[in-house]
């Protein structure tokens, strides 16, 4: 069962080296728009789904994904349940 990923600094650290580089991540401009990273915990972007291109995810790569048991990846699309 996934469990809820806290928002904290240790978090957020993590997820820098795995959306930060992200083929989806940057060319969507997901940083310059709330809630800026670490989705699986704060939820999907407020860029709206139909305007984000899917170009990979490198959620699956990354510590909190393994630690929190989490499933789907895409979390800045779909949020905190990721993609179905
Ligand atoms: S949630 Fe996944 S797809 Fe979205 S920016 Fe992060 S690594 Fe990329
Ligand atoms: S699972 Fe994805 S959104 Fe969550 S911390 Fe890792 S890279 Fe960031």
């Amino acid at each position: 069962m996934p469990k809820k990923v806290d928002d904290n600094k240790k978090n957020m650290e993590i997820c820098k080296k795995f959306c930060g580089p992200c083929p989806t991540f940057k060319p969507n401009k997901l940083n310059e728009v709330e809630p800026h990273m670490l989705f699986c915990a704060r939820g999907a972007s407020v860029k709206p789904k139909k305007e984000i291109k899917e170009s990979g995810c490198n959620c699956f790569n990354c510590g909190v994904f393994k630690n929190y048991d989490l499933k789907g990846g895409y979390f800045c699309i779909y949020g905190k349940e990721g993609k179905k």
